[in-house]
């Protein structure tokens, strides 16, 4: 399981162009925390220790400091692990700080084009921010992880892109790109028939300068993930994934030892285990590491012996209306929902059913259930699936007609 998303509210500062979010999203009260408490635990129960929990929205940051605080806590004391998913506009160093000691582990910064921001034509120029982010979040002992989401706006500048993240791999633990899928409320629709998986994945390699390894490792379905990472050190960047072979054995010994790695740190106590079970391949892997330390030699002098791994993964989300049996079954992207986790895929094609359904809480008076239209709680169920949402007009922010600007981009591009 790569990760479980848990949706905390359906309100958000921006409104990106590729939003996931329902047209009816911010008309749902924000989920009161004892229901994200047992949600938490679900997921425990589901997956175990060492689980990644996504906390997400909207942006979480709306909701009140207290309220992630107490959900930082609750996911550290049942051994998994928390990353805060935001666009950053309210991630402030003082909430980050606060947010760290409660036991917060991975800070995802979600910047890019589609979020529209006022002042920012190019990802080039968002680099800025992203600058900005890194140091908000320096010396807190946080993984950082940036999302970009790839469209026929950014494309032709995933290069660039590619050589930001190297430039700062030293900073960064995951480089994640999500690539244009047609999902919620955002204008933009269907996916250019030129962005491919191997499009992005070559201009990641000419970015990077150097031939990336995303056939050594998989993480669920290899039409949905594709997964690489790379070792910096000094300025230097290497792919040490480059012996398949070599690597699919050690990751096939190391599950039947330990079928769950808990972090780095038990990541160690396994590689001692495989040291003492099969000393000969610890030892291939030991001149492997030796391989890696000489492509880094220039760099390990520089950074006096500092290495750090960036991650780096291509998602390739479905289209709402053309999900795959076989990639919804063996998805590693979950969604925590009332009726416990949900392939994200899914989940963003049924998005309302979800989101409105009543959630349960036991009470000391009894069961009750908690209705996300009205944010009330009640003695009986009312399972309106949102189909009693008030019909509005669709969402208009920043003074933009939704519908109509839907419109005017399909024009555009039909021209
Ligand atoms: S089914 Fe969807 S959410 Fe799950 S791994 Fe595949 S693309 Fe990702």
């Amino acid at each position: 399981m790569a990760c479980v998303s848990l949706e905390i509210t359906q309100r958000c500062n921006l409104d990106c162009t590729l939003c996931y979010l329902s047209d009816r999203a911010e008309m749902a009260k924000d989920v009161p925390l004892p229901i994200l408490l047992n949600r938490i635990g679900v997921i425990h129960d589901h997956y175990g220790a060492g689980t990644s929990i996504q906390i997400s929205g909207g942006d979480p940051t709306l909701r009140k400091i207290e309220d992630l605080e107490a959900l930082c806590r609750h996911i550290r004391l049942l051994g998994m692990r928390s990353c805060l998913m935001t666009n950053g506009i309210k991630a402030t160093r003082a909430m980050l700080s606060r947010l760290a000691a409660a036991g917060l582990d991975d800070l995802a910064l979600h910047v890019d084009l589609t979020q529209e921001r006022k002042g920012y034509t190019t990802e080039a120029s968002l680099n800025t921010v992203r600058v900005e982010y890194l140091r908000r979040a320096q010396g807190l002992g946080l993984r950082v992880l940036f999302n970009t989401t790839l469209y026929d706006g950014n494309i032709a500048e995933l290069p660039t892109l590619a050589r930001f993240f190297r430039d700062h791999a030293s900073e960064v633990a995951l480089a994640s790109f999500q690539m244009q899928a047609d999902t919620g409320r955002g204008v933009l629709r269907e996916r250019d028939a030129g962005i491919t998986q191997e499009r992005v994945m070559k201009a990641l390699s000419q970015g990077m300068g150097l031939a990336l390894d995303f056939d050594a490792m998989s993480v669920g379905h290899s039409l949905c993930n594709r997964y690489t990472s790379v070792l910096a050190a000094g300025g230097t960047v290497i792919s040490p994934l480059a012996n398949h072979a070599l690597i699919a054995e050690v990751i096939a010994v190391l599950e039947k030892i330990d079928a769950r790695s808990k972090g780095n740190l038990d990541a160690i106590h396994a590689l001692g285990r495989l040291a003492v079970r099969r000393p000969g391949l610890a030892a291939r892997l030991l001149l492997e590491v030796g391989r890696w330390a000489w492509g880094l030699r220039g760099g390990l002098w520089r950074s006096r012996g500092r290495v750090h791994r960036m991650s780096i993964l291509v998602h390739n989300f479905m289209d709402a209306t053309k999900l795959d049996r076989d990639r919804c079954e063996s998805c590693v992207f979950m969604v925590a929902t009332e009726d416990g986790p949900l392939s994200m895929c899914v989940h963003n094609a049924e998005r309302d059913a979800h989101i409105f359904a009543p959630a349960k809480l036991d009470t000391p008076e009894g069961p009750r259930w908690w209705n996300a239209e009205t944010g009330l709680l009640k003695a009986d169920q009312d399972d309106s699936g949102g189909k009693n949402v008030v019909p509005m007009p669709l969402k208009r922010l920043k003074g933009r007609d939704r519908a109509n600007a839907m419109r005017a981009r399909i024009a555009r591009k039909s021209r």
